[in-house]
């Protein structure tokens, strides 16, 4: 498999004139002429290729493309789009181990998740082409004296930023329903994993989707994406990355009244009352922060546990932390593969003193692997306390706090005391306090006696610093759309005669 992938870099490469993966702009590979960066394969530390920084001209003629080819794909019946974006999710089906693979070597993401991240990314393209006839329809809200109506229609050229933790998957999510909806679109993925994004907007041309609708490029935030977020002819930013990264972007498209959606941060709580069950509730705490190399926006961070089982509870989950097996990414066996980048790697690190100079105790990991990659122990803080800066701030690691809490009151203050609120889970088996807790808690999405499970036509978001807007269902379009109200007079209201 590491070879398919590393196959599959090397195809990409070749397509521009020196080999530095760069642009796609207009239904073409485009050459760069920006900075060129190295892009590591996270499981050695080696270089697997270079991408190249966009320039000021290549981004305007991204933008200029899409604009271009705006009118005609938000004029083009909504059938033909369905027909194009399902087949672009049966070429991505076609094509999952080759994406799972460049996934595992680009993002250091282990087999056995990204596997399925693959297919999760064409079912992403199915449920949006799929519902691209109905994208338009609106509501009917008769008055005595006008028939109002509304519809919808797509707001125009779109930029979708996505981040490096699991770009093809995370593309797919935004890219689909913008393209469903009829706008077109300029994508920037994340500078660290730029390959396995890159392959959807081949196989979206392959599938048939005409020239300008959908461009790539490369290239940092604080240069490519910033220009991009700037440029008068963007209407919207679809965003996903960090809450800092947000606001950056928020200020970038303040000059042009960009409409933005952010999925951003998360600290989010996983709450276990003593009810609960608990080796579901182990299994689920563990899956939700150490899959996918514990940088998961939803990961379940920290552990609140009540008291009475706090210490057997942690007990377990720290058993199984130090069983994990952590590895190279395309091992079947794998369950936690590297951290992305050094950068990262030391940032993650970096927490360890900081826990345990605030008081917390390391009950499992606590440090980096020896040898090569950017591996870190998959790690869990026990003893800690809500005001400590593990308790507080997103880590985006292996990396668990577990809190104990007396009752449900305490329960909800300390779900609620972070500057977070993406995601909620908890565990009891008294329903009046599932739905009271639930309610109570400050989130977009609570998941209660399981884990992350995502179904598609629910909202996606979240709260506070961890988003604006809502994805998933109709939400998506509403983003990539305007909604216009028609008020067709029945011929009969008085008007002022003024002047008369
Ligand atoms: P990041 O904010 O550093 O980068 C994300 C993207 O934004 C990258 O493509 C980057 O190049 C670009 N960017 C950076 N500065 C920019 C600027 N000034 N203007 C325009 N673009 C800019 O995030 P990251 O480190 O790549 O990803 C990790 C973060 O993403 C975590 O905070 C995580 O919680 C979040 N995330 C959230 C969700 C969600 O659904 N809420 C999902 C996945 C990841």
């Amino acid at each position: 498999m590491r070879e398919t992938a590393l196959k599959s870099v090397q195809a990409m490469a070749a397509q521009y004139s020196d080999g530095t993966l760069s642009h796609f702009i207009d239904g073409k590979p485009r050459d760069g002429a920006g900075t060129a960066f190295d892009v590591f394969d996270p499981s050695t530390g080696n270089v697997i290729g270079q991408a190249r920084d966009a320039t000021a001209d290549e981004v305007d003629d991204a933008v200029a493309a899409a604009h271009r080819a705006f009118p005609e794909w938000s004029a083009t019946p909504p059938e033909t789009r369905r027909k194009i974006l399902n087949k672009v999710a049966d070429l991505i089906v076609a094509r999952a181990d080759e994406i799972a693979a460049v996934e595992c070597l680009d993002a250091g993401q282990a087999w056995r998740f990204m596997s399925k991240a693959a297919l999760r990314g064409a079912e992403n393209f199915r449920f949006f082409a799929d519902r691209a006839p109905s994208a338009a329809d609106g509501l009917a809200l008769p008055s005595a004296e006008h028939l109002n109506y509304t519809s919808r229609k797509a707001i125009g050229p779109v930029a979708v930023i996505t981040p490096w933790n699991t770009p093809f998957m995370l593309s797919t999510w935004k890219i689909a329903p913008a393209l469903a909806a009829g706008c077109t679109v300029v994508h920037k993925p994340a500078e660290w994993s730029p390959y396995s994004a890159r392959l959807l907007v081949e196989i979206a041309h392959e599938a048939g989707l005409p020239d300008g609708v959908f461009n790539a490029v490369n290239g940092l935030g604080e240069t490519t994406g910033k220009r991009l977020t700037e440029h008068p002819d963007i209407k919207a930013i679809a965003f996903v990355g960090e809450s800092s990264t947000g606001s950056a972007i928020m200020r970038q498209g303040a000059a042009t009244l960009k409409r933005v959606h952010f999925e951003l941060g998360g600290k989010n709580p996983v709450v276990v009352f003593d009810d609960a069950d608990i080796e579901r509730a182990v299994d689920a705490a563990v899956f939700m922060i150490y899959s996918l190399n514990g940088q998961r926006c939803t990961s379940s961070s920290r552990l609140l546990v009540q008291r009475s089982i706090y210490d057997s509870f942690t007990a377990k989950v720290a058993e199984r932390a130090k069983n994990l097996k952590v590895g190279d990414p395309f091992d079947k066996a794998t369950e936690v593969g590297p951290l992305i980048h050094p950068k990262h790697l030391a940032k993650v690190s970096s927490y360890i003193e900081i826990a345990t100079n605030q008081g917390a105790t390391i009950a499992a990991g606590g440090a980096p692997v020896e040898g090569d990659g950017f591996y870190f122990q998959p790690t869990l803080f026990t003893g800690a306390e809500q005001t400590m800066r593990v308790a507080q701030e997103e880590i985006f690691g292996p990396v668990l706090t577990a809190i104990p809490f007396d009752d449900e009151a305490d329960a909800i203050a300390k779900a609620n005391d972070v500057e977070y609120g993406l995601a909620g889970y908890l565990w009891t088996s008294d329903v009046g306090r599932a739905l009271r807790v639930s309610e109570a808690m400050d989130v977009g999405m609570v998941w209660v006696n399981s884990e992350n499970v995502r179904h598609l036509p629910t909202p996606f978001g979240g709260t506070k610093s961890s988003g604006i807007g809502r994805d998933g269902g109709d939400w998506s379009f509403d983003f990539y759309m305007e909604t216009k109200n028609i008020a067709l007079a029945k011929g009969t209201h008085k008007i002022q005669r003024l002047g008369a």
